[in-house]
């Protein structure tokens, strides 16, 4: 076995900007335009991703300082000056206004996320919880709602600037406990965030533990959301509770469970150094299986060589590969957005290069409002060239995998852009997706 020196995690926020050594090879005026972007979408790096993962020699081009770093282009050119005339003119009260008026415009919740799928319990909602496919319930305890380090494309960037209102979280598990014993239809409980790994093992058990016991049969998965295994891979091998953590995972297994570790992983740099495959190693000694995701970002990850080379990385280590995203229509999405059309393109040329034990992935995937949409490739059909679409998770359980067809579109980049294809008015699923969301608003507007 390695030696493996532990390390105290440091964050760094904006305050740090003009402080980090590394960054200090950056102009002033992109060390402004960091901290102008800052002001807006969350900014938090550690001293890990600065000192083991970020490719000093290679920035601003490296893919982890890209992950980690805000970039000027992230705002509009309008936005971005405005924020910096103010930083350097304005009262914090005038800043913090403009501030959220950009943030506004940033669609801070996409995929209608609070009006439908925010669930009822006894006439009343249920306060972080998303129950949106039948099987599934996402749970967002309080304490796990920030992460080790904050990725510039989050898709979840409000609730770390606490937007007012619109914050996920849940304060205790006991109203969730009741509202999945009411729910014998749920098999799978997914802990997210932020990152459920920042909390101590003690206050995580506190979630983990009840759902082992009794009243809980129909549970047959834990999944845990989480980027530690990439931002803080010593939360699994030397940081102080990394044992008690190695025992709870083991505690679900041995009672029968499934674990199932959602790594989010962007790069296979990620899994280079030692401390990361030394946490791979640990979670898997439990008997919890790693799968692995993560969104296709422009600048990032858009080649499909960093794609099978992740998975391959991935399977070697013995993580399952299981989603590829296409990023949300939130935040800093122009900066990021591949087209529909290239992020097929990179998906089928890096999955012909890898087995079968990594084609268990699934992508590229959407997940909108009707569902999680698959682009599964391009065709032609009676002369038309087309999209080939389907569900993988649907709000109606019905269509998952039907094959359906959207026209053609270089410039589409998420799913509202498609129209559909062979003279068809409106994809299949449109009036009965109308329907549902008629009732689910008139539960949520009821039980406000
Ligand atoms: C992706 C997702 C799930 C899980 O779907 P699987 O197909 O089981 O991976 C559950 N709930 C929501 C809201 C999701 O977006
Ligand atoms: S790890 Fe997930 S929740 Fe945390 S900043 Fe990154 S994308 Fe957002």
């Amino acid at each position: 076995m390695l030696q493996i020196k532990p390390k105290k995690i440091e964050l760094y926020g904006i305050k740090d900007i003009d402080r980090l050594p590394q960054l200090q090879k950056l102009s002033a005026a992109d060390r402004l335009a960091i901290k102008a972007v800052a002001q807006v979408l969350p900014f938090r790096v550690n001293n890990y991703v600065v000192e083991e993962l970020i490719d000093w020699e290679n920035i601003p081009d490296d893919p982890i300082f890209r992950l980690t770093f805000p970039q000027g282009e992230m705002l509009s050119p309008e936005s971005l000056d405005k924020v910096i005339w103010h930083l350097q003119n304005s009262t914090r009260e005038d800043l913090r206004l403009v501030v959220n008026a950009i943030r506004s415009q940033l669609n801070p919740h996409p995929a209608g996320q609070v009006e439908y799928n925010v669930p009822t319990l006894d006439g009343k909602r249920v306060p972080g919880i998303q129950h949106k496919y039948p099987e599934t319930v996402l749970i967002f305890p309080t304490a796990g709602q920030t992460c080790h380090a904050y990725c510039t494309f989050c898709f979840r960037w409000p609730q770390f600037v606490g937007m007012d209102g619109i914050k996920f979280a849940t304060r205790e598990s006991g109203l969730f406990q009741d509202y999945l014993r009411q729910h014998q239809e749920v098999t799978d409980v997914l802990i997210t965030g932020g990152d459920p790994m920042t909390m101590k093992a003690r206050h995580l058990s506190l979630y983990i533990e009840p759902l082992l016991g009794e009243g809980f049969e129909h549970i047959q998965t834990i999944r845990i959301g989480t980027k530690s295994v990439a931002y803080w891979p010593y939360r699994f091998v030397t940081n102080e509770d990394a044992d008690d953590v190695l025992r709870l995972f083991e505690k679900v297994t041995l009672a029968g469970k499934h674990l199932a570790i959602m790594a989010h992983y962007d790069h296979w740099k990620e899994i280079e150094t030692e401390i990361a495959q030394a946490a791979i190693r640990h979670i898997r000694t439990t008997g919890a299986q790693i799968r692995t995701q993560a969104p296709l970002m422009r600048g990032i990850n858009d080649s499909s060589q960093v794609w099978t080379r992740m998975w391959q990385e991935q399977v070697r280590l013995g993580c399952v590969p299981y989603y590829m995203f296409m990023e949300r229509d939130t935040g800093a999405k122009h900066y990021f957005e591949v087209p529909i059309v290239q992020a097929w393109e990179i998906f089928q040329a890096a999955i012909q290069k890898v087995s079968g034990l990594a084609r268990t992935v699934r992508g590229p995937v959407m997940s909108a409002l009707p569902g999680k949409v698959a682009v599964d490739g391009v065709a032609q059909i009676k002369g038309e060239k087309v999209f080939v679409l389907s569900f993988l998770q649907g709000r109606d359980r019905d269509w998952c995998k039907r094959p359906f067809f959207a026209r053609y579109d270089e410039k589409a980049n998420w799913l509202t852009d498609l129209v559909p294809a062979l003279g068809e008015k409106e994809f299949f699923y449109e009036q009965q997706l109308q329907e549902i969301l008629k009732i689910q608003s008139q539960v949520s507007n009821i039980h406000r």
